[in-house]
C-alpha cells in the first residue's frame, strides 16, 4: 500500500521484500479468508487498539475502512461484510488480496525486488540517505519507509528486522511481546477436551484475584490450554500480566444467559423432570458431552447417583461450577502462534500526520512495526493499510521537496 501510494504521487519506488513471495502473512490472514477491515465507526475502531489507538486518528481521517473497501473494489477485488462488521473478499481468498496488490503496484511501475532484505540504514546529518541490502548492495534513497511487520509467525518473513533498523538510528523500541495468542493452562484436562468449541460463553480474566476483563463469544480447548476468539482478545491483557509474574486465571461462565437464581431453577426443573436419571446422564441435558467427565470430577457427585438423590449442597456445587469454570493460566504460546506483536517503534518519535520519524528526516514507519496492536476483527490490517497509505503519500511528497 505504501509503495503504491508513493508511486501514485509520482515517486520512483523500489520495494524490497525479504521473502521469495511477497505478502506471505497477508495470504494466511483470517484463516485464509483475510478479514480486511471492519465497518465499525472511527471512535469505536480506535478503542480496539487500547491506549495507543488515538495515534491512528490522523491516518484514519485520511484513509479509513470505506476508503479501503473502495480501493480494493477499484483494483478488482469485490468485498462483503459479515457478522460483527467484518469485511472479507467476496470469494473468501486471502491470496487474491495479495495478488491484487501486486498487480496494482506493477501497473504503477513499482520495482519489486524479492529475496532482498534491508540490513542497514544509511544516514547523514540526521537524514536518511539510503540503505544496505543483504546482497551488500548500497541503495541511495531520498526517503525510506519501514514496513517490516513484527515478530509473529516468523516464517512469513516478520522477524523483527524493523525494530533493529529503527534502534540503530536512535529510535526507542517499546518492549515487544506476543499478543492475540493462545493461553496455556496449569490444569491438564484441556488435553481431554481438544476440539471442543464453546459458543456463547462468557470468559472473565482474573489478575491476582481481581476481575480485569471479560469477553462473550466463542472459545476452544487445545492440548496445551485455550484458544479461540475470546481467549485471543483476553490474551492482550493476560500476556502482560504473566510477563510481570502475576497470577492469571480464566473463569468460564457456561450459562451466561441465566443468573444464579435462574440457573438454580433450571437445575431443579431438570432434577424434577428426570428424577430417576443418573447424574452423568442428567448432565447431557445441560452440557456438551465432552465436558461431562470434567464436570463430574470437579463437582464430585457420583455418576450413578439418581437425580432425585442430589442434595441441595450438590446442586449448589453444580451451579457454581457452571457459572465459574476456572482455569489457572500458566503461560502463553510463543511468537510462532501469535497473531500480532505488541510493542514496537515508540509512537512519541513518529509524527502521526505523516508517519515520518521525528528523529531522522525522510525515514517513515507503517504497520505492525509500530507500537500498535489491535483486537481481532479486521482492525490490524486496516491499521497497516491506513498507516501505509499515509507513509507512502508523505514520503513521496518529501521526494518532491528535495
Ligand atoms: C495467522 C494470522 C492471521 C491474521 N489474520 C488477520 C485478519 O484476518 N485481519 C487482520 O486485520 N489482521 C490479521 N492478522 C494480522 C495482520 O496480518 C498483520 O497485522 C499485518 O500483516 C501487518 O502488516 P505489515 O505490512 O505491517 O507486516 P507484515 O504483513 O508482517 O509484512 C512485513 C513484510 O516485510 C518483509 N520484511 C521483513 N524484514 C525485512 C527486511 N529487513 N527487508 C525487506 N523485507 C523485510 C517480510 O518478509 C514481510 O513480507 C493476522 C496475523 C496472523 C499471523
Amino acid at each position: 500500500m505504501a509503495a503504491g501510494q508513493a508511486a501514485i504521487e509520482g515517486a520512483d519506488v523500489m520495494l524490497l521484500e525479504k521473502k521469495k513471495m511477497p505478502g506471505r502473512k497477508l495470504r494466511i490472514t483470517g484463516k485464509g479468508r483475510c478479514n480486511l477491515t471492519n465497518i465499525a465507526e472511527v471512535s469505536e475502531f480506535i478503542k480496539h487498539f487500547g491506549r495507543n489507538g488515538k495515534f491512528l486518528r490522523q491516518a484514519f481521517a485520511r484513509f479509513f475502512s470505506s476508503d479501503l473497501i473502495g480501493f480494493f473494489n477499484e483494483i478488482g477485488l469485490a468485498t462483503k461484510i459479515e457478522r460483527g462488521g467484518r469485511v472479507f473478499p467476496e470469494n473468501d481468498r486471502a491470496q487474491d488480496v495479495a495478488d491484487a496488490l501486486l498487480k496494482w503496484i506493477s501497473r504503477l511501475n513499482v520495482r519489486l525486488h524479492t529475496e532482498t532484505s534491508i540490513n542497514k540504514l544509511i544516514t547523514s546529518d540526521e537524514r536518511i540517505t539510503g540503505a544496505v541490502t543483504d546482497v551488500k548492495r548500497a541503495i541511495e534513497a531520498e526517503a525510506i519507509i519501514i514496513a517490516t511487520g513484527g515478530l509473529s509467525y516468523p516464517l512469513t518473513g516478520s522477524t523483527g528486522d524493523g525494530y533493529r533498523l529503527a534502534e540503530s538510528v536512535g529510535h526507542t523500541i517499546v518492549t515487544t511481546r506476543p499478543s492475540l495468542v493462545p493461553l496455556e493452562t496449569r490444569e491438564n484436562f484441556p488435553k481431554h477436551l481438544v476440539g471442543l468449541r464453546l459458543k456463547n460463553v462468557n470468559a472473565a480474566l482474573y489478575i491476582d484475584g481481581r476481575k480485569t476483563a471479560q469477553e462473550f463469544g466463542e472459545m476452544e480447548f487445545t492440548d496445551f490450554g485455550l484458544d479461540g476468539p475470546i481467549i485471543l482478545t483476553l490474551s492482550r491483557i493476560a500476556v502482560d500480566a504473566l510477563d510481570h509474574g502475576r497470577d492469571v486465571e480464566i473463569s468460564i461462565d457456561l450459562k451466561p444467559a441465566l443468573d444464579h437464581n435462574k440457573l438454580d431453577a433450571r437445575l431443579l426443573r431438570e432434577i424434577d423432570q428426570h428424577g430417576k436419571m443418573h447424574f452423568n446422564n442428567l448432565l447431557k441435558e445441560l452440557l456438551p458431552m465432552q465436558l461431562i467427565p470434567t464436570c463430574m470430577e470437579s463437582v464430585q457427585i457420583p455418576p450413578e447417583k439418581s437425580a432425585h438423590q442430589i442434595s441441595s449442597e450438590e446442586r449448589k456445587r453444580m451451579r457454581l461450577w457452571m457459572k465459574d469454570f476456572r482455569l489457572y493460566i500458566s503461560g502463553h504460546r510463543s511468537y510462532d502462534e501469535a497473531i500480532i506483536t505488541a510493542g514496537g517503534v515508540g509512537l512519541k518519535e513518529v509524527n502521526p500526520r505523516t508517519m515520518e520519524s521525528r528523529l531522522i528526516k525522510d525515514l517513515y514507519f507503517c504497520g505492525e512495526v509500530l507500537d500498535l496492536d489491535g483486537d481481532t476483527g479486521g482492525y490490524n490490517l486496516q491499521e497497516a493499510f491506513s498507516t501505509g497509505w499515509l507513509a507512502g503519500r508523505s514520503a513521496a511528497k518529501a521526494d518532491y521537496n528535495h
